[in-house]
């Protein structure tokens, strides 16, 4: 099951530099901008960043957070982001080992990051990011786990479910509580891990989102109306879902042994 050591020191590394893209997405994508061209940039002082400031996490330590020219903290959003990409690649590769699941695996951590961070500042799930992962979420699922069905059936319910209660809350409140890109984002997540899992997700979700939202009721006394990010809480609930869904759903089937 676990692969050598050597290879999971690479893909750390891959995983970082990954996850400084995944940054270029985070920032470019919701302002429309290209992901490729032209090169990053102060977003202060506009002067053109050099590869050694560009380095993962490194980088962000070795200049304590802060342009070299102008001094404009740079956000710590970068180096986490990079630190919890390098993990993930890390650990995957430890545990599946080179695979078709691995690769489906890492395409579908990476998409639920850029999400969660988009979501979470800009209250965007963009259709760049969740249309063409239902895809390939589909297509992975000939070659890997759930297998076709599971995922197709993953991504009817996981969309029809939200846009279901998207229409019910409409139509009660008169305002949108979940918009169509929460829809689209559970419908990729569905095609990614089936099912079963899609529902771990939608619950553990929920919880979240409740807690969370509770808490910021309490200290705002009463103020009902903060829209919380409805996708960042799918993300957190999907990459739980994803590692440890099954366990929970085995041990919760295994409290009732004679169904
Ligand atoms: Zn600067």
């Amino acid at each position: 099951m676990s692969e050598p050591l050597s290879l999971t020191i690479v893909a750390t590394v891959m995983g970082a530099l990954i996850g400084s893209f995944l940054n270029v997405c985070i920032y470019r994508i919701p302002r429309g901008t290209s992901v490729v061209w032209p090169a990053s940039s102060c977003e202060s002082c506009h002067r053109q960043i050099s590869w050694y400031e560009n380095l993962p996490i490194v980088s962000w330590l070795a200049l304590r957070g802060r342009c070299r020219t102008c001094h404009t903290p740079l956000s710590i959003s970068h180096p986490i982001v990079e630190g919890i990409t390098a993990v993930m690649f890390g650990a995957a590769t430890w545990y599946y080992g080179p695979s078709p699941a691995l690769a489906a695996q890492l395409i579908f951590g990476c998409a639920l990051i850029v999400l969660f961070a988009i979501d979470l500042e800009h209250h965007l799930l963009p259709n760049v990011i969740t249309i063409p992962g239902i895809a390939v979420g589909f297509a992975f699922s000939f070659v890997t786990g759930p297998g076709w069905v599971g995922s197709l059936v993953g991504a009817l319910l996981g969309g029809g479910s939200l846009w279901l209660i998207a229409e019910a809350y409409y139509r009660v409140r008169h305002e949108e509580g979940l918009g169509m890109g929460d829809v689209k984002m559970l419908a990729m997540i569905g095609a990614f891990v089936g099912w079963k899992l899609t529902l771990v997700t939608l619950m553990m979700a929920s919880i979240a989102g409740s807690i969370v939202g509770l808490t910021l009721v309490a200290f705002r006394k009463g103020d009902m109306k903060y829209a919380l990010p409805f996708g960042t809480f799918l993300a957190l609930g999907a990459a739980l879902a994803s590692t440890v869904g099954q366990r929970l759903l085995d041990w919760y089937i295994g409290l009732y042994p004679t169904v």
